[in-house]
C-alpha cells in the first residue's frame, strides 16, 4: 500500500472528529471519502498531511511511519493536499502560486514541470502574470491541483475540489483527475458529490460521525440502495 492509516483518531477538546479509522490507498488507485457535512473527513486528511496531530493511531506512507513526520516530510515523501477552499495565495502570481509548490524541490527540472502545467491548463498559462484573486472559482481549483501537481506528488488528496463549480467546470475536474490517475497518481478524494466520485474511484469509505460505516468497491457501493437512499438523492 502506497499510504495506509491504522486506528487513526482525531480529537479536538470533547469532539471526537475521527474515532479509530483505518484506511489505505494502493499505488495507482482512485479511493473516495464520502460522508454527511461534519462525519469527520476534513479531519482525517488534515491528519494524514501533518496538519492536525492524531491522538492515537499510526500513518505509513510508501513503507515509512510519518505519523510523527511534519507535512513537508510528507510532501517529500510524495503525498499532498489541495485543501477545502483551494487556499491559493491570492495576493501572489498564478506563476508564484506554482512556484510554491516547488518549495521543498532541490533539483533543476521545476520549470520543465510548470512548463507542463501550462500546457494541460492553457487558462493559467494566459494568466501566469497576473494576480491569483481575478481568476475564477473553476481556475482557482485548477491553480490549487496545479501547485499541488509541481511537488511531483505519488498520491494527491483532494478536499471537495467540486465544492461551488458550475457543472461544466465539475465535469473537467473529474476528467482531469482521471487523466492524472492514468499518470500514474494515486487519488485520495473527499467528495460530496457522491455519484460522481463513486463512477470515478475504484474503492469507497464512507463516513459517519468519526466512524468508517460503509467500504468497498465503488461499483458496490454504488449499487447499496441504502447508501443511495442517504447520499446521493438526487445528485
Ligand atoms: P465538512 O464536509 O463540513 O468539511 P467533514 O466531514 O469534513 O465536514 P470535519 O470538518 O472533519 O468534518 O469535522 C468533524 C467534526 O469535528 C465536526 O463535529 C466539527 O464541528 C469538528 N471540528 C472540525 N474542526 C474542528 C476544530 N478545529 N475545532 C473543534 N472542532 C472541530
Amino acid at each position: 500500500m502506497l499510504l495506509e492509516a491504522k486506528d487513526l483518531s482525531v480529537v479536538y477538546g470533547r469532539t471526537r472528529a475521527v474515532d479509530g479509522v483505518d484506511i489505505s490507498v494502493g499505488e495507482g488507485e482512485i479511493v473516495t471519502v464520502l460522508g454527511a457535512n461534519g462525519a469527520g473527513k476534513t479531519s482525517l486528511l488534515r491528519a494524514l498531511q501533518g496538519a492536525v496531530k492524531p491522538s492515537r493511531g499510526r500513518i505509513v506512507l510508501a513503507g515509512r511511519d510519518v505519523t510523527n513526520g511534519s507535512s513537508a516530510a510528507r510532501v517529500a515523501g510524495g503525498m499532498v493536499l489541495v485543501p477545502e477552499g483551494r487556499q491559493i495565495f491570492v495576493s501572489m502570481s498564478v506563476h508564484e502560486n506554482l512556484l510554491m509548490g516547488a518549495y521543498l524541490r532541490r533539483d533543476g527540472g521545476i520549470e520543465t514541470d510548470i512548463a507542463a502545467i501550462y500546457e494541460r491548463f492553457p487558462n493559467l498559462a494566459r494568466r501566469r502574470d497576473m494576480k491569483a484573486s481575478v481568476l475564477s472559482g473553476g481556475e482557482q481549483q485548477m491553480l490549487a491541483i496545479g501547485r499541488a501537481l509541481v511537488a511531483r506528488p505519488r498520491l494527491i488528496m483532494l478536499d471537495e475540489p467540486s465544492l461551488g463549480l458550475s457543472p461544466l467546470f465539475v465535469e473537467q475536474l473529474f476528467s482531469l483527475l482521471k487523466d492524472l490517475n492514468r499518470d500514474g497518481i494515486a487519488i485520495l478524494l473527499v467528495e460530496q458529490n457522491t455519484s460522481m466520485a463513486l463512477e470515478l474511484a475504484t474503492r469507497g469509505y464512507v463516513f459517519e460521525l468519526g466512524d468508517v460505516v460503509l467500504q468497498g468497491p465503488a461499483e458496490e457501493l454504488l449499487g447499496n440502495q441504502a447508501l443511495v437512499a442517504a447520499y446521493l438523492g438526487g445528485g
